[in-house]
């Protein structure tokens, strides 16, 4: 049976870093408890955290990072051409992650702050599927090892992919949580897509979102209650911006 074109047994993967942290490629260089059965089911043909092989022929290219380089267009185009599915994973690359917050400043400004006397060839950031086509998304900073696992599994084997809908305060509450906005913090899990265990809010801190935008996201009702809450229209704002994850689609 194939999927989105592949054949399940000569599955080939790719994996490749681009502007960000190389923290969604520990995530899975790192869950060694089932990294052996994982790469089992194929064959590992570029991933540099963990081997040296790098071959140009791959099935799957899974794509970190966001894109801030001339250089950085000119290989994910190419990675693009070669690969039949394209996986962006991570915040960064879904999104523009953290990176994105550059783009609200002069480029010149940045530079300076940043490099200082040093000259660097960096431009606005933008996402992966600003630049080709995105076959899917996995969200998160970072990503959740078995969240990845599972979805490039369900590619393999030609089962559906599943990622939540339901927003983060749907496992906030099977947490059995106190709500942080009743503890006077800001928290985006009411418009945010769950599948991390709302693992910030249980640690007492608010979600920012680096999962995206959950279904019907109702933002307006979000901001009425913060507003209530006495938080600040800039200080709502600049949660919503942390990972640029719900650019466009956060109406007051
Ligand atoms: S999404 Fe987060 S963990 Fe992944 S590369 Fe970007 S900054 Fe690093
Ligand atoms: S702490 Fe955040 S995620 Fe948890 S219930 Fe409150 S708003 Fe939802
Ligand atoms: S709680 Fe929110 S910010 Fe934290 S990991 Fe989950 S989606 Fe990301």
């Amino acid at each position: 049976m194939k999927y989105l074109g592949i054949d399940p047994q000569k599955v080939k993967i790719g994996v490749f870093d681009f502007t960000g942290c190389e923290g969604c490629e520990l995530q899975l260089a790192n869950k060694e408890e089932s990294l052996l059965e994982f790469l089992s089911l194929l064959e590992v043909v570029n991933f540099r955290e963990i081997s040296s092989d790098s071959s140009q022929d791959y099935d799957i290219a899974l794509v970190e990072g966001s894109i801030s380089r001339k250089d950085e267009i000119e290989r994910l185009t190419d990675i693009r051409a070669r690969a039949k599915v394209l996986v962006a994973m991570g915040a960064c690359a879904c999104f523009g992650g953290v990176n994105y917050l550059k783009n609200q400043y002069p480029l010149k400004d940045v530079v300076k702050e940043v490099y200082g006397m040093h000259s660097v060839e960096t431009s606005k950031v933008k996402r992966i599927a600003d630049v080709v086509k995105v076959d899917l998304n996995i969200p998160g900073c970072p990503v959740s090892k078995s969240e990845v696992e599972s979805i490039i599994v369900s590619i393999v084997v030609g089962a559906e992919v599943k990622i939540p809908k339901y927003p983060v305060c749907v496992e906030c509450k099977q947490n059995v949580n106190t709500c942080v906005v009743d503890l006077g913090k800001i928290c985006l899990g009411p418009i945010t897509r769950a599948g991390c265990g709302a693992v910030c809010p249980t640690g007492k801190a608010g979600c920012l979102g680096c999962r995206g935008p959950a279904e019907d996201a109702n933002y307006g009702s979000l901001r009425e209650i913060l507003r209530e809450k006495g938080h600040c229209e800039s200080e709502i704002e600049q949660k919503l911006c942390f990972y640029n994850a719900f650019n466009g689609s956060t109406e007051k």
